[in-house]
């Protein structure tokens, strides 16, 4: 006889823990008024993330257009984006996983950095 299987969804629910110290973190780090525009013109984020092994800076860019994926929430609604990203530098073979969740309208809510950490954050919208 067959077992009774439960459906699973593949969809990450829309449960969003915001740390306060991020939520800190960020409020320094946004500096919305004097952006530059970078090269590609679309909007994006320039982050700066520490390696943790060799203290190398690395820096990495992230097209909010086509580098976010969607989260819905339970009803299935869309209810933000998240974008996951390793990065390796020059100097080590560490990798730093980057983990950014956003709201609706593509604005970052929660960094989560292994492997490393932020230094710098930077919106080009
Ligand atoms: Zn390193």
């Amino acid at each position: 006889m067959a077992s009774r299987r439960t459906t699973t969804t593949l969809r990450p629910k829309c449960e969003i823990v915001v740390l306060v110290s991020v939520s800190d973190l960020l409020q320094r780090l946004l500096i919305p008024r004097h952006m530059t525009v970078d090269s590609a013109g679309a909007p994006a984020l320039l982050l700066t993330v520490e390696c943790k092994c060799c203290g190398e800076f690395i820096r990495t860019r992230v097209d909010k257009a086509n580098d976010l994926q969607d989260v819905y929430a339970q009803d299935d609604r869309p209810c933000g984006y998240v974008l996951t990203k390793e990065i390796v530098g020059a100097r080590c073979r560490n990798i730093v996983h980057i983990t950014i969740q956003f709201d609706e309208h593509r604005r970052p809510r929660d960094i989560q950095v292994e492997g490393g950490h932020l230094v710098h954050l930077e919106c080009t919208d």
